[in-house]
């Protein structure tokens, strides 16, 4: 997901809309925006679709008024797929010092025992979201002011969570201890904003300050940005899927540019996979950096043998396989006058269940090609991500029940070969590749590591 909030700029849902819309690659199934004015109270607007064909719009973005609003866009991994509004963040909760909203990137691993809780102890949830427990744990909290009651709720929250919150005269971040999803400040005018990633200070205007550290709460008032560390500090463990897939490359994760890591991705796998081929081409778009890298490194020319269709979402977020099925043909075309003849290299993000990619290899055959080699810019996806990424479930994940060479078979492709661990790290800017002994990472999905362990999945019988 995506959660973008500003306080102390007039009419504050504008920038939020704008901020969303920058985000929408993280979620775009729905969307969502708070907003408070004096005199007028809290107001919400919570919509299933994009941004741009909802908060565009001056009839309902007149509905938003105030100096002081959060937002949030939706992407489905806990709840119920093809959500109900009610699943829509920010939510909303009234309390006894005012009324408060919520907007939350990543998944809570706890979700199912803390929900159990609060029901038998009287809550009344209105979601199947896992983020409505933080409101919850909230109104039980016995603190008198709303971030010392966020910070008794987290407490009590394992998994991945970075929060972005509103009072009537407070915007409030918070980043889990591990600072698994990022969240980062930035400065417009005389007020402040907090998103996920950069790229959506830069559509505002505004000024990157600098990230929300691992563990920290900031409480953003008219006085200026607080800063407490509420959570046991403990070693960062970001999520290193951040840099291959999820955020946009104009973004910088942790002073380094998401372009540059991947592009650096493909400078690697080049110098680890080299092959024979006369062409190499990205599966567009996360692919495109990467295989930019790996055509410099390895000499090759460089082309778009795979065209996208920009009006159609991605692959990985819609939410069943069915749609999944039918969208590749939708999203991607081949280029086939560059294509016949040619030795290829294609170069793609991750090999989930493989689907997509034995879709694209067979369009790349029937254009004629006379080979088709996979590189791809992640280790192989053994394990489900618990973290907020949706991945599939164990049994579906390719690399799960598959050896590399099963799965160039599977793929029926010439080669197929995945960036190490290492690899990627170096890529990422860890010189000496990764720390066994303390990974920097969050790599679970591709080393079974998990950094926060699953609660209420090893409570369903899932194995680490
Ligand atoms: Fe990111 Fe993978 Fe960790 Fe999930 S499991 S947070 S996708 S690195």
């Amino acid at each position: 997901c995506g959660i973008f909030g500003v306080i102390g700029v007039t009419d504050a849902a504008n920038f939020v809309a704008l901020g969303l819309h920058a985000l929408q690659h993280r979620g775009q199934e729905a969307g969502g925006i708070v907003s408070y004015a004096p005199g007028e109270g809290f107001n919400s607007a919570r919509r299933f679709g994009y941004v741009r064909d909802n908060f565009t719009k001056q009839s309902l973005m007149e509905t938003l008024p105030g100096a002081l609003a959060i937002g949030h866009v939706r992407y489905s991994t806990a709840g119920s797929k093809g959500a109900a509004i009610r699943d829509v963040q920010p939510f909303f909760g009234e309390f006894s010092m005012g009324g408060a909203a919520i907007a939350h990137n990543g998944n809570i691993t706890n979700a199912e025992a803390l929900r159990r809780e609060l029901i038998e102890r009287g809550s009344i949830f209105q979601s199947s979201s896992d983020s409505e427990c933080i409101i919850h744990l909230m109104a039980r909290s016995l603190q008198r002011d709303i971030p010392s009651r966020m910070e008794d709720a987290l407490r009590r929250v394992e998994g991945a969570f970075s929060v972005v919150a509103m009072t009537r005269t407070k915007l409030i971040g918070v980043r889990d201890a591990l600072g698994v999803r990022p969240l980062v400040l930035g400065k417009i005018g005389d007020g402040w904003c907090l998103s996920s990633e950069t790229c959506a200070l830069d559509i505002i205007g505004a000024e990157y300050v600098r990230e929300i550290e691992p563990g920290e709460m900031v409480v953003i008032t008219d006085e200026g940005v607080e800063s407490t560390r509420p959570f046991r500090s403990r070693k960062s463990r970001f999520c290193i899927f951040e840099h291959v897939y999820f955020s946009r490359p104009d973004s910088i994760i942790g002073g380094r540019s998401v372009y540059e890591t991947r592009r650096q991705i493909g400078v690697e796998l080049a110098r680890e996979a080299p092959v024979e081929a006369d062409l190499v081409c990205p599966v567009p778009d996360s692919g495109t950096p990467a295989a930019i890298g790996y055509a410099h490194e390895s000499g090759i020319p460089y082309g778009m043998g795979i065209i996208r269709n920009q009006y159609m979402g991605r692959t990985f977020i819609e939410p069943t396989e069915q749609i999944r099925n039918m969208g590749v043909r939708l999203k991607l075309n081949v280029n086939r006058a560059l294509i016949k003849g040619k030795r290829v290299i294609l170069v793609d993000d991750s090999v989930v269940r493989g689907t997509t990619s034995r879709k694209i290899k067979e369009m790349i055959l029937d254009a004629g090609a006379a080979e088709v080699h996979f590189r791809i810019a992640s280790p192989p996806t053994a394990w489900p991500c618990f973290y907020g990424v949706d991945t599939p479930q164990r049994e579906k994940l390719l690399a799960a029940t598959m050896s590399e060479d099963e799965m160039c078979e599977h793929l029926g492709v010439d080669s197929l070969k995945f960036i190490s661990l290492d690899g990627l790290y170096r890529a990422a800017g860890e010189a000496e590749g990764r720390n066994d002994k303390a990974p920097q990472y969050c790599d679970a999905c591709f080393s079974g590591e998990y950094p926060v362990e699953p609660a209420d999945m090893i409570e369903k019988g899932f194995k680490l």
